[in-house]
């Protein structure tokens, strides 16, 4: 559908001349008798002129008894009509006569069913515990009560709330009292909250356990969660107590709200919610046993801590006045959670997992159907589209960008204005740049505005050019696509530049700094060659950089005199090169061979997709033959390394030795699907299957995963088992998602069948389904699967699941496959899933380009190692 191309305010939107000020809001729920809730909101609100229609937003509730009194001093009260406008997601009142501007109060009835969609309240059981929680971002505060439903609206909210006297019950503000009825049931009074826009209230109801109290300053932390995993509560506090502090440094502000809620909730959409004063997270994401998760969750957690923590400025305090200017919260938070994990936890080397990250977002990027960061919003379907990878990786990695270009030091000095003049309020992206650009003195917008509402990214081209009076760098830009299009595009960035230039024998080289605004230019190197040039240093731009073939031969060669980081972006880069046909897989494989003694974790996670891509979409579709050469060639290059470092990790080993281990086993047993490494992998998962500390939990992962691949019957039982038992959440969720790892294809069939019953909890489905669609045994049928109980599986996939399923369709490569999928989802659209099927066809269409010439080219290569 086309945009609207009409200035006038579009009908969804409410009509800004009414605004609510202060919200009563008392809700009835006791998720432990009945899925019905009940309550009253009371609005008092200002009506900047005359109306005779107010609008605002409820779905899926019963709203009755509309009161309307005016607060003019005449206290006169006013009849409305309620009429249900469902397609706006609204209830219009209509009264009898027009009402005059002023103050006046508007109070509503309302009941609801908990809803099973995890937004809105919505219900959870566990062991034969009942819960009520809220996830209301973006637009589902409407499906909780009757409200103004939109971030500029923001409001005092004063929250009761009426259950059974067991249960705790949690919001945003602390508690202000409790009574006590004569028919036993409690009423929880919370304290007003300073102004919020509903998408951050917050509700948790339920029998939940606390932590004790940690202390931030004046800040009261407190975990919670379902009873009995008290044990796993110390890492969460102290990360976020960590955290807390050093982003009220940063800031130079307070944290803004007058206790700290972390909740670790059973069933849950997203990763987390950054609920003023109550934050929802994931179980995985929050409750963590240190001894027995993997440095890699327990850095996510961190980070994910951090990043809603950061929102409490970022985001709550200062909120976007708008949906299209969602990265405004998020690219800021994501960002600001490595940098202050990173200051936290420096051995962690959090901008790595940043790279990571960074690296999936290109990939998504370099699509033809893409979005700017920047995106025009008008309904609740296009916001939520805008969850992405663009909105928080390419977002963050604009930030970087932008804060390395104006310096720490400044752009802090930036973000603390910002904050500090928009407190409690609305702000659009122009407010951060004049903000930004007033304290240093440079005009950041013409920069910023490349990137942010523009789509796509360039690949900078790097050449080595002798002139009369020396060297010089070439630079040259253009749009990167994974599928270069016939016509070249206009694209242009302003790309503040910084390369790495080795000019000594040997050491790190130094960092060259450039603002590129053309297509083309140059750069005075000095009078000798350079040893090399790396054109992306640290990888703080978000281009690719490309080395020309001399230029990519002296880095092969220099290979330890960049930052690690700058390998991981190199053989992303390269990779990148080699798909969108700008390169041949045999330089990225003579690349890969240079890296083999690598000794950075993160280096060699990096060329695990790459190589896993070949192992098991390339090769069996298109060069079968190449099969046993190329695990051989990889077992051969990387077997020695795991070999030497062995299964068992000597005593103190430090963490990124362990990581190390496990990056090779996943390359080694993943990819080279090396026999002895499966069959040891097989052995270890029994031995960690009976005692959980048997292995380094490095390792746990690619084991669990490993010993899947030719398990029977009694194995899938036994993770099942272990899935149930694990009084951990992450070893719960290895056990359950590895069961989408076996290959035969009876247990498949059982796996799909479990993905509709509570064995799989709903936060789970899609990342189980996602799994076998990856396991190229389970794909198929795995789509059949999907086709013939979609009814059925959709109801268990809300809506932002249902377009990564999308996302996850071109697993199944082949051209008659990419038919079936369109027509599928376009019989069955997926709310807010368009772009998601846009751009799995468009990967389906890349592949069809891709695979026969790369296959080609990979059996040339192989050739000429064999006979080397
Ligand atoms: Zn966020």
């Amino acid at each position: 559908m086309a945009a609207r191309k009409n200035a006038m305010r579009p009908k969804h939107r409410l009509a800004p001349g009414v605004r609510p000020d202060r919200v009563r809001l008392h809700v009835e729920v006791d998720p432990a008798s009945g899925r019905r809730f009940r309550g009253e909101v009371e609005i008092h609100l200002r009506l900047d002129a005359a109306i005779s229609t107010l609008r605002l937003h409820a779905v899926d509730l019963r709203v009755s008894r509309a009161r309307f009194r005016m607060d003019d001093g005449s206290a006169r009260t006013l009849r409305a009509k309620i009429i249900a406008e469902p397609k706006l997601e609204m209830i219009a009142l209509r009264f009898d006569e027009k009402i005059p501007a002023g103050k006046a109060t508007l109070t509503l009835a309302f009941s609801g069913k908990l809803r099973s969609d995890l937004c809105g309240l919505y219900g959870v059981t566990v062991d034969d515990r009942k819960y009520a929680f809220t996830q209301l971002e973006a637009t589902d505060a409407r499906k909780f009560f009757p409200c103004f439903d939109e971030p500029t609206m923001k409001a005092r909210f004063e929250i009761s709330v009426t259950t059974a006297p067991l249960n705790t019950v949690i919001s945003n503000a602390p508690v202000a009292r409790t009574e006590i009825a004569a028919d036993g049931r409690k009423t929880v009074h919370f304290a007003s909250t300073p102004p919020l826009s509903t998408y951050l209230i917050a509700l948790a109801v339920g029998e939940l356990e606390s932590s004790r109290v940690v202390r931030a300053g004046p800040t009261a932390i407190r975990l919670w969660h379902t009873p009995g995993k008290g044990h796993l509560t110390r890492f969460g506090l102290e990360a976020t107590r960590a955290c807390l502090i050093r982003l009220e440094r940063y800031f130079d502000l307070w944290y803004p709200y007058a206790k700290l809620d972390m909740v670790a909730v059973p069933d849950f959409e997203f990763g987390a919610m950054e609920n003023a004063g109550a934050v929802f997270f994931r179980e995985t994401l929050l409750l963590i046993d240190p001894d027995r998760a993997t440095l890699g969750e327990k850095k996510r957690a961190a980070e994910v801590i951090c990043h809603e923590l950061a929102h409490m400025w970022y985001g709550d305090l200062v909120t976007m006045a708008w949906w299209d200017d969602l990265w405004l919260n998020e690219a800021f938070a994501t960002w600001m959670a490595f940098r202050i994990v990173d200051e936290w936890k420096p051995e962690w080397k959090m901008w790595h997992d940043f790279q990571h990250g960074r690296a999936a977002a290109m990939k998504q990027d370099a699509l033809r159907h893409t979005h700017p960061i920047y995106c025009k919003v008008n309904t609740a379907e296009e916001a939520n589209e805008n969850f992405d990878l663009i909105t928080y990786e390419k977002g963050a990695s604009v930030v970087r960008m932008l804060e390395r270009y104006l310096g720490p030091t400044q752009f802090r000095r930036g973000v603390r204005t910002y904050i500090r003049r928009h407190r409690e309020s609305n702000t659009v992206a122009a407010d951060l740049w004049r903000a930004l650009s007033q304290t240093s003195g440079v005009d950041v917008e013409p920069i910023a505005r490349s990137w942010i509402e523009q789509e796509g990214y360039p690949v900078v081209e790097h050449a080595i050019v002798e002139r009369k009076d020396g060297f010089h760098l070439q630079l040259k830009q253009e749009r990167f696509y994974q599928q270069p299009p016939k016509q070249p595009s206009p694209g242009k960035w302003a790309v503040p530049w910084v390369g790495r230039v080795g000019r000594s024998r040997s050491g790190g080289g130094q960092l060259v700094r450039h603002l590129l605004t053309r297509k083309r230019e140059r750069i005075f190197l000095g009078k000798r060659p350079p040893r090399f040039v790396y054109g992306n240093a640290n990888e703080g731009g978000f281009f690719r950089a490309a080395h020309g073939p001399r230029e990519l031969a002296a880095l092969g060669r220099a290979l330890a005199s960049l930052a690690a980081v700058e390998r991981m972006g190199l053989v992303d880069h390269q990779w990148a090169l080699v798909c969108a046909g700008r390169a041949p897989i045999g330089a990225f494989l003579d690349l890969t061979a240079d890296l083999a003694d690598e000794r950075d974790p993160d280096v060699l996670a990096a060329l695990r997709q790459p190589l896993a891509f070949i192992a098991h979409a390339l090769i069996p579709d298109a060069a079968s033959t190449a099969d046993e050469p190329f695990r051989d060639w990889l077992q051969e290059r990387f077997g020695p390394a795991f070999s030497a470092l062995g299964w068992t990790p000597a005593r103190d080993e430090p963490d990124d030795v362990r990581v190390r281990r496990a990056a090779l086993l996943a390359i080694v047993g993943g990819a080279a699907s090396s026999g002895a490494v499966l069959r040891k992998a097989t052995e270890c998962c029994d031995a960690y299957l009976k005692d959980r500390r048997s292995l380094d939990a490095n390792l746990t992962e690619a084991v669990v995963s490993l010993a899947a691949r030719h398990g029977s019957r009694s194995r899938f039982r036994r993770y099942l088992a272990a899935a149930a038992a694990s009084d951990t959440p992450q070893e719960k969720r290895r056990f359950l998602l590895a069961t989408a790892d076996f290959r035969d294809p009876k247990i498949i069939d059982a796996t799909l069948a479990m993905s509709l019953t509570d064995r799989v909890p709903t936060q789970d489905v899609i990342f189980l389904l996602g799994r076998l669609m990856a396991n190229p045994a389970a794909r198929e049928r795995t789509w059949s699967f999907i086709k013939h109980r979609w009814p059925k599986l959709r109801k268990r996939m809300p809506s932002l699941f249902a377009s990564r399923l999308i996302e996850s369709t071109p697993n199944l490569l082949t051209a008659a496959h990419r038919r079936d999928v369109a027509r599928f989802f376009r019989e069955n659209p997926v709310p807010s899933g368009d772009r998601a099927l846009r751009q799995a066809l468009e990967r389906f269409d890349w592949y069809q380009g891709f695979r026969r010439g790369a296959a080609a080219d990979l059996r040339d290569w192989l050739d000429r190692r064999l006979e080397d």
